[in-house]
């Protein structure tokens, strides 16, 4: 497969915008039957209070926010909002918790319950809970578990612009767990976070150095969520988005490419160039975790205009991880790190936080 310089990426990005669009089309229409997308569901089984930093995460508890936070949904919760999105037409379902990481005990059997329940219902699972070990990749992979998401987010410059509560290694370290626990990767990241070109392009090569490379990119426009960080970022120009996916998908051509976050921005004409730009795969549903989606009545309307067909669930591949548990349990765990640097937004708004919430607590 060609590979691309970080150079190479930039001038791809930066090429006029049609000749970008007819280029990606084309390697598009190579891998992919552009007839077809991919519909994935994501549900917050366990939202807020996460001790992380992440400067455009409305869930951090450090941020004051108006997300609703709640431990972890019931079972039954999960199944019946999983049954409700395949009706809808959902091939996908991905259960995310805002964990820094996951940690053996009661919430993570309680995952694994999710994961096996949830296979049943004839669907692929993909999970995005934090950073796991290899061992925990495999016991999810055992649970019937198809895909784990962990977003490399940015660039390695840029990361540490972003988050101060881990490094850009440990998400490598989750990625590459991920892999040996036979887990497919979606890794992807987040536009309009004030980066520059160079960042996104970084990003890119990051995922496209990873080998396989992941088999799901999402690509995500920032939602800025008053009480963040980032609140004050600008709306990401729809050309922007359709450029980072025109880009992912030649950089990456076999790979699922997931126009996610940001799309209540982008009008269906929008959408529908991004498409056109190799984006194979969309999050259905009213809520991204915490931020707002497009509903799918409003998604079928928009497919039924453009003629896509969403995609069936992909052959099942699971049933071959039994015979590695064994030695994977008998391995340490992992220690992740807590670079800890001072990114003064995120202090800035964590400080406005504990302000706010001692005026609550007075009043
Ligand atoms: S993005 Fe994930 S890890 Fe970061 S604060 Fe939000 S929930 Fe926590």
């Amino acid at each position: 497969m060609e590979t691309y310089s970080k150079q190479e990426i930039i001038d791809l990005y930066n090429l006029p915008l049609m000749e970008l669009i007819y280029r990606a089309a084309q390697v598009h229409r190579e891998h992919h039957d552009p007839s077809k997308i991919q519909v994935s569901t994501l549900i917050s089984i366990k939202t807020g209070g996460c001790p992380e930093d992440c400067g455009y995460c409305p869930q951090a508890a450090r941020y004051h926010t108006s997300i609703e936070k709640n431990d972890l949904l019931p079972y039954e919760t999960v199944i019946g909002l999983a049954r409700k999105a395949k009706e809808k037409g959902s091939s996908r379902v991905c259960m995310g918790a805002a964990w820094r990481n996951v940690k053996e005990g009661d919430d993570f059997e309680k995952v694994l319950k999710m994961v096996r329940g949830l296979s049943e219902l004839d669907m692929e699972v993909c999970c995005t809970l934090g950073m796991i070990t290899e061992s925990q990749a495999v016991r999810l992979a055992e649970a019937g578990l198809h895909y784990y998401n962990h977003n490399l987010d940015t660039s390695e410059d840029y990361y540490k612009e972003v988050i101060s509560t881990r490094g850009y290694d440990d998400r490598l370290k989750t990625l590459d767990n991920v892999r040996k626990g036979s887990l497919k990767v979606c890794s992807g990241g987040i536009i309009g976070m004030g980066e520059s070109i160079e960042d996104r392009a970084g990003m890119l090569l990051s995922l496209s150095k990873l080998h396989p490379q992941p088999e799901s990119v999402p690509i995500n426009a920032l939602v800025a969520v008053e009480g963040t960080p980032m609140e004050e970022q600008e709306i990401v120009p729809v050309w922007d988005v359709v450029r980072m996916i025109a880009t992912t998908r030649i950089v990456m051509p076999k790979t699922t490419v997931r126009l996610s976050a940001g799309r209540t921005e982008m009008s269906a004409e929008a959408q529908a160039l991004c498409f056109m730009a190799g984006a194979s795969s969309i999050f259905a549903g009213e809520k991204l975790l915490t931020t707002p989606n497009p509903g799918e009545d409003k998604d079928a309307e928009m497919f039924s205009i453009l003629g896509l067909t969403p995609t069936e669930k992909e052959k099942d591949d699971t049933g071959k991880f039994k015979i590695r548990r064994s030695r994977v349990e008998a391995e340490e765990q992992e220690k992740w790190s807590r670079p800890g640097h001072r990114i003064e937004k995120n202090v800035q708004a964590a400080e406005k936080a504990k302000e706010i919430r001692k005026v609550q607590r007075q009043n």
